[in-house]
């Protein structure tokens, strides 16, 4: 056996991994199973990764500490989290930026439209597809190996240990290796059946995929029926609200509407059905997903008046425009009567004080049962927008239990040389619920670790080898 360490999947936790294995000295052959122009899965789409701050620092205004950073996070998640890995990722955001340089990402102040995010979030410039490019120039000049077109179906093990991946009828042995291969999101039957049916609709076939078509979790339920500790629940998901006419793949990130927290949202019986202004949209984007899935026909529809346009990012597909509310209802096909009532008590419910979409300000509801709980303002300024929106699933959650070595483990025990990072493993971090930029620092952070471990492992391995074997 020559290969130290086999990485597979190609998008960002992969190439963490592969880049910090060779770094280490291990020999690396990494395999994406999407042809070349495809590669980087979910990561090609990425803008921005999260990063904890003590005082400004290059892109990064202000400060935004580890204690922020977990509050945060623990408030998304409702405490489905396991705080120290969600420390250890948190950290690692605070000095993995270095790093990236070295391999050639570059880094920009948040881009203008894109709110509240200057403070925690630091933007690739050319966004994920030139993340993936620099690190797949710095892999192949540092001499890791890549194939494309490479899909593992399965993957070899002896007890907890692993001994080779196969492709078809192809079997690649190495001394250690890390899955990167994302979570299951484009497979829309396994989505099907972890979904099943809600008042009769099988709700995941109104679903659209954000990014990769790649995604299939083969990997993932191979571990899992293969004895791998799981961790999370299959219908947990990064979810968005994004436009209804979005194609089924790689949409990306063009086709999210951030107009919600600027007006109201109904359903198709004209309803409103949650509170608009809970928390700033980078806390709350990825929510409204799934709000919409349960809601009749996965479809929901975000009204603004013209009060609202200039303070969210335009979206790339014109909306819906009319002079007059009815106008409005009839163009979406919605019955005009409950839209005006949703819209008129609304309206009448407004507390409005100082707007401020900046803050979480004083403009709110009253008396209303569904309160808006900040940026209420009546819906009353000609002409009136809206957007049709349906979930958007840019990740799922269900993954592989880790350490902070980012061991698989088998009945509580962690491989010697198994790893595993980013998507595959997330729902140690994210039991639910999400905040913008954490899926980078989480795929970051456990991709470098596990390339470090398992180049460790792979070199273990290598000096315990009866002499022979050595460089075989
Ligand atoms: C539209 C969009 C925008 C996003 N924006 C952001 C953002 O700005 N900031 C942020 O933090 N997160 C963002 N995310 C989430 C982010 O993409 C993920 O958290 C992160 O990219 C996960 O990295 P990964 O390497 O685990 O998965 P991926 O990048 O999806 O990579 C998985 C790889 O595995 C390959 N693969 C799958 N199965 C196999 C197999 N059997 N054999 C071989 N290879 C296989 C795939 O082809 C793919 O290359 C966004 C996601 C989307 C879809």
């Amino acid at each position: 056996m020559s290969l130290d360490v086999l990485v597979v999947g190609g998008g960002n936790a992969a190439l963490c991994a592969a880049l910090m294995a060779r770094e280490a000295g291990a020999s690396v052959l990494l395999l994406e199973s999407s042809p070349r122009e495809w590669r980087g899965g979910n990561s090609q789409h990425t803008r921005n990764l999260r990063c904890m701050h003590d005082s400004p620092q290059d892109v990064l205004i202000d400060a935004y500490p580890e204690e922020e950073y977990w509050q945060d996070l623990l408030k998304v998640t409702g405490g489905i989290c396991d705080e120290k890995l969600a420390r250890l990722a948190i950290r690692a955001s605070s000095t993995c930026r270095n790093w990236m340089r070295k391999h050639g990402v570059r880094f920009q102040p948040s881009l203008s439209g894109t709110l509240h995010l200057s403070r925690t979030n630091a933007f690739f410039m050319g966004g994920g597809k030139a993340l993936v490019n620099a690190y797949y120039r710095s892999a192949q000049a540092m001499g890791v190996q890549v194939r494309y077109n490479a899909k593992v179906d399965s993957i070899e093990l002896d007890g907890g240990r692993f001994l080779a991946a196969r492709i078809g009828s192809e079997r690649i042995e190495a001394r250690a290796c890390v899955l990167a291969a994302g979570g299951f999101e484009s497979n829309l039957e396994w989505m099907r059946e972890a979904w099943g049916q809600i008042n009769g609709e099988w709700v995941a076939d109104n679903f659209l995929i954000r990014g990769t078509r790649y995604n299939m979790g083969t990997l993932l339920k191979f571990m899992i029926d293969a004895g791998a500790d799981a961790i999370g629940d299959p219908t947990q998901a990064h979810m968005a609200a994004i436009d209804a006419r979005a194609p089924l793949y790689d949409g990306g990130i063009c086709t999210r509407v951030d107009s919600v927290s600027l007006g109201i949202m109904v359903n198709n019986k004209a309803e409103r059905f949650y509170d608009e202004g809970e928390d700033f949209w980078p806390k709350r984007y990825a929510i409204w997903g799934r709000l919409i899935a349960y809601q009749p026909g996965q479809t929901g529809y975000s009204i603004i008046d013209s009060k609202a346009i200039g303070r969210f990012m335009p979206p790339v597909f014109p909306g819906v425009k009319a002079d007059t509310l009815p106008e409005l209802a009839s163009q979406l096909g919605l019955d005009q009567q409950t839209f005006m009532r949703t819209v008129n008590d609304y309206n009448a419910a407004c507390r409005v004080g100082t707007f401020d979409h900046t803050q979480l300000d004083d403009c709110h509801t009253e008396g209303l049962a569904l309160p808006k709980t900040h940026w209420a303002r009546p819906i009353d300024t000609p002409p009136f927008y809206a957007y049709a929106l349906r979930p958007g699933i840019t990740f799922t959650y269900l993954g592989l239990k880790v350490n902070d070595q980012s061991a698989v483990h088998f009945g509580g025990a962690p491989s010697p040389n198994l790893f595993v990072a980013g998507e595959m493993m997330a729902g140690n971090v994210l039991g639910k619920g999400y905040t913008a930029g954490v899926g980078m620092t989480i795929g970051t952070a456990f991709g470098r670790i596990a390339g470090t471990q398992a180049a460790l492992s792979a070199a273990t391995a290598q000096a315990a080898a009866p002499a022979s074997t050595h460089g075989a």
